[in-house]
């Protein structure tokens, strides 16, 4: 989590403080795990006009100077958060997309250690954890026959 002002973590990496910077910054501290086209729309209603293109050279700035993390699972667009190397992982809802942070249980990275590193000098293992989330389980509680399979 950002501790500090977009304009204070901008200034820390090195990055010049522009309106959109600090726009799509804010953007991501009120919605984590936010899709580019969430991140545009949010910041077209406090600045007025961006591309979306705007939007992604903001972004992969923020990336570059470790400000901001992109995570990808399987199946969605790339998600944006501020909150970066503190090596946490993410639970994904296979029905509606939700993604929650969790820590990872352990301090060392990377976490989870495979069967043959083939050599490899390995720093990062990126977990997603798959399920149904708790609103989900509720909805196919009260409506089994919409029951959906994931095939
Ligand atoms: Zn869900
Ligand atoms: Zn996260």
């Amino acid at each position: 989590m950002m501790v500090n002002s977009p304009k204070d973590e901008l200034r820390a990496r090195g990055l010049r403080i522009t309106r959109p910077r600090v726009a799509v910054l804010d953007v991501l501290g009120e919605h984590p795990h936010a899709t580019v086209d969430l991140i545009a729309e949010a910041v077209r209603a406090k600045l007025g006009r961006i591309s979306k293109q705007a939007v992604y050279d903001v972004l992969a700035a923020c990336v570059d100077a470790g400000l901001v993390r992109r995570i990808e699972p399987a199946g969605s667009p790339a998600l944006f958060e501020t909150r970066t190397g503190d090596n946490h992982h993410h639970l994904v809802c296979r029905d509606c997309r939700v993604t929650t942070d969790v820590d990872c249980a352990t301090d060392a990275r990377p976490c989870l250690t495979p069967s043959d590193d083939a050599g490899y000098a390995l720093d990062e293992a990126e977990v997603v954890f798959w399920g149904l989330c708790p609103s989900c389980q509720l909805k196919q509680q009260s409506h089994p026959s919409e029951k959906r399979s994931f095939v």
